[in-house]
């Protein structure tokens, strides 16, 4: 099995309140009752009705995480007006509920950008490229979200809610920018949030970025703990080209992780790093490119993480995938090794990991 089960023990506190719940019930039964045999009989129902609600199987979620998406500069040279290209052999994935990826770019028009190196801007033509992928959530918290200024920032979030598209992690002010997005399905309710570092950090009156200052970090775990069952919390950070996280990205993934969330997704380094295991959380540092139009090389292994909530459990899953000529789908047999290898290797440098798989995909 290419999968790893992890119970997370903020799941665990509802079956005991159901149980409270159930105990209440027999001691009220048991008040009204006189007759020892009606007391036992009703106690028998009253447990029968609970057991057969526990074992009532909700169907299970299943979120994706990818890592840097980039429709801009040679998916606009190579891809052109074909937007329903990137996503053509994306059904190969099967199913799921919520895709999240990291947008690496404003969806704009307006002609006047940062002065920076590198600057991006998405085509809103693009915006249906992302319907097309089914991704519902975009984290906006980057290092190019900014690269039109707080007119980009503007129009990128004005043309995803007109498709339907959720953001997190920036907005027109800081409050909103540190606004977790709270999705409902099945009875599980998933929170989001997402930060980053640099220049375009959100003010009180100043769009921006979610910064990723561990004070607003632990204040928004902590308030969005109490409010889910499942708290995510993406961090676009570290090297570029880096291999491996560095102590301090670590002590950070381990803080969020002790304050109450469950998974924490990272991305920026363009490169998979590894994926730690942590007191029942998952860390997956960083998730490399998914499309990534920012430099020209349009065919290369990377991978998506899985996660699979069901009956109070979460289990994280990570799912290599080739992209070839900007088209991500599911890879040969060699390259699905490899990716792991790869993975597991880099996953090496920590005490616990999730389980890798090299057996057949399909
Ligand atoms: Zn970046």
């Amino acid at each position: 099995m290419n999968e790893d089960s992890i119970l997370p023990s903020t799941h665990s506190h509802k079956a005991f309140l159901f149980l409270e719940g159930s105990f209440v019930t027999i001691i009220q039964t048991t008040v009204a009752c006189h007759s020892v045999r009606a007391i036992f009989s009703i106690t028998v129902a009253v447990l029968s009705v609970c057991a057969s609600l526990f074992s009532q199987t909700r169907r299970p979620i299943v979120l994706l995480f990818a890592g840097d998406v980039t429709l801009a500069r040679h998916i606009d040279s190579d891809v052109g007006s074909r937007v329903d290209y990137v996503f053509e052999r994306w059904h190969e994935i099967g199913e799921y509920d919520i895709f999240t990826v990291n947008l690496e770019n404003p969806i704009t028009l307006y002609d006047r950008p940062e002065e920076k190196e590198f600057v991006f801007k998405m085509h809103p033509r693009y915006v249906r490229t992302l319907a097309a992928g089914r991704v519902t959530i975009v984290d906006l918290a980057n290092n190019h979200i900014g690269d039109y200024g707080a007119r980009g920032l503007d129009d990128t979030m004005k043309y995803l809610d007109s498709a339907g598209i959720q953001y997190v992690g920036a907005g027109r002010d800081l409050e909103q920018a540190r606004r977790p997005i709270i999705i409902e399905k099945e009875g599980e309710k998933i929170g989001f949030l997402a930060y980053a570092g640099g220049t375009f950090a959100a003010k009180d009156n100043r769009a921006g970025f979610a910064p990723r200052s561990e004070s607003y970090i632990m204040a928004d775990v902590k308030n969005l703990r109490s409010r889910v069952d499942y708290v995510v919390v993406s961090f676009h950070w570290g090297a570029e080209l880096a291999e491996r996280p560095s102590q301090g990205q670590i002590r950070l993934a381990h803080n969020v992780i002790d304050a109450g969330a469950d998974l924490v997704v990272g991305h920026h380094p363009h490169t998979l790093q590894g994926i730690e295991r942590y007191k029942g959380g998952v860390i997956a540092y960083s998730l490399g490119n998914f499309v990534f139009g920012g430099n020209g090389l349009s065919s290369y292994p990377t991978a998506v993480l899985k996660v699979v909530l069901q009956d109070r459990s979460a289990t994280v899953e990570l799912v290599p995938i080739q992209v070839t000529r900007w088209q991500p789908h599911l890879p040969s047999d060699l390259v699905r090794a490899a990716v792991f290898d790869l993975v597991r290797d880099r996953s090496q440098m920590f005490s616990e990991s999730i389980s890798f798989s090299t057996g057949a995909s399909r």
